[in-house]
């Protein structure tokens, strides 16, 4: 077989197969193929596409380039959540504690941030002493105990997609569904869950900007779980502005701490998306029958505080100190506090969602490059929402900030990026726009 070969008739549109599938993945992590045609195949499968066979097998093949982990020590039906990216986007650290409190095994593997966006194990990291690196051993045994342990992707997991992606981000091959579904589905199913829920993010802060492509990407992954026997459920949420209050790690680690103490509405927007992925994770692994059930149940777990005491024990699972669940207020350390006050009267009209997390990884709470060092403290708080009345003067945000020169750059990217119009809004994006089951 030549990688030519392989390269012309996907340029060409016709379907490849499951051995040529595997002999360039087979290739990419072993160096037999160079980085150039690897680099033409990706960009030849973005103008072709590929068919629902092709993404299984392509998925597959990248899911068995390294190790996969094994969880079936730990009893019960064990389910993953994952979410494509987004500003704000605490919901792992409400949503993991609460489904363990519901006796819902949670054995999650979790990144880092990406671009714009956050990553869990960063915020996690804003505790000191944490570390997410555990063996897998002891990831199967925390999680026996006490149900909860979120860590890092071990070394050697879907090593394909390290290569694939790094190539892809240099090549304008990112946004392709086929690339972008197999490379999340293929490192969901090496983790080992047996059910996979996913939060498919749209709007302005998200990689999919459309909610039909968002819906696109959805039942892609979703078709890719069901031909691999692993039940997948994807709900599309909006982007359009931050999730929650709170971008930036120790912030958005606080805010987590405050739902769970129960200080935050359960209307609000976090809450919202956290619960309806929560009931999803709940249904997927026997817990309930209805959502209405798994909500109920969530909601106990939080009102009783064991939701909050199970985020406790994975803090120390992972070598952290819990007090921060009793004191999330001390998690803000930042130097500086600036208001960044509306500029005029009116209403809050649009969100430049992307900039708003660009804002935080300006300050620090983000990495340019793979080797920046994240500075936990920083990042932002966003008081107002989508479709609120601002006065004149009034703080629409906070910067939290631990360098003057870059709060005064994240507060020119704020200027830009929230629009205050004299009329309200005429409408307003859907929190969840939907789900592909
Ligand atoms: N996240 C991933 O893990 N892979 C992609 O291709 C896009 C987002
Ligand atoms: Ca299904």
């Amino acid at each position: 077989m030549r990688a030519v070969d392989i390269i012309l008739k996907k340029r060409y549109g016709h379907e490849l197969t499951a051995e040529e599938i595997r002999f360039v993945v087979s290739g990419c992590v072993s160096g037999e193929i160079p980085d150039y045609q690897l680099s033409a195949l990706l960009m030849a499968i973005c103008f072709q596409g590929m068919s629902k066979a092709e993404i299984a097998e392509l998925t597959m093949a990248m899911e068995h380039s390294g190790d996969v982990v094994d969880l079936s020590e730990i009893p019960g039906i064990k389910v993953d959540k994952h979410s494509t990216g987004g500003v704000g986007d605490t919901t792992t650290l409400i949503l993991a504690p609460l489904v363990a409190a519901c006796g819902v095994p949670v054995a999650k593997m979790s990144g880092r941030g990406l671009g714009h966006t956050g990553g869990t194990l960063d915020k996690l990291e804003s505790v000191p002493g944490v570390r997410v690196d555990m063996d897998t051993e002891t990831f199967i045994k925390t999680v026996k105990k006490t149900g909860i342990a979120v860590i890092g992707q071990s070394q050697n997991l879907v090593p394909a997609d390290k290569i694939l992606y790094a190539l892809r981000d240099v090549t304008g091959t990112v946004d392709s569904i086929p690339l972008i579904a197999s490379s999340i589905m293929s490192k969901k199913l090496a983790a080992g869950s047996d059910a996979i829920v996913l939060d498919v993010k749209t709007g302005s802060g998200a990689f999919m900007k459309k909610p039909e492509d968002a819906m696109a990407l959805a039942r892609t992954m979703v078709e890719i779980g069901d031909s691999v026997g692993r039940r997948t459920v994807a709900l599309i949420t909006d982007m359009s502005q931050p999730l929650g209050h709170a971008v930036g790690n120790a912030l958005e680690l606080r805010e987590a701490i405050l739902a769970l103490r129960g200080q935050i509405d359960e209307s609000d927007n976090l809450m919202q998306v956290a619960l309806a992925l929560g009931e999803r994770m709940l249904m997927l692994g026997g817990a309930t029958k209805s959502a209405g059930e798994a909500r109920e149940k969530l909601l106990a777990a939080k009102r009783s505080g064991a939701g909050l005491e199970k985020l406790r024990e994975l803090l120390i699972a992972l070598g952290g100190d819990g007090r921060c669940c009793d004191h999330p207020d001390e998690l803000i350390t930042a130097k500086l506090a600036i208001p960044f006050a509306a500029e005029q009267e009116g209403y809050i009209c649009s969100m430049d969602t992307l900039a708003i997390g660009e804002a935080s990884l300006l300050l620090g709470a983000g990495r340019s490059k793979k080797t920046d060092v994240i500075d936990p403290a920083v990042g932002l708080i966003v008081h107002a929402r989508l479709g609120d009345r601002v006065e004149k003067g009034e703080a629409v945000a906070t910067v939290y900030a631990n360098d003057e020169a870059k709060a005064a750059s994240a507060m020119a990217l704020l200027r830009e990026a929230v629009a205050v119009e004299k009329d309200p809004p005429k409408d307003l994006p859907p929190l969840i726009y939907g789900s592909a089951e």
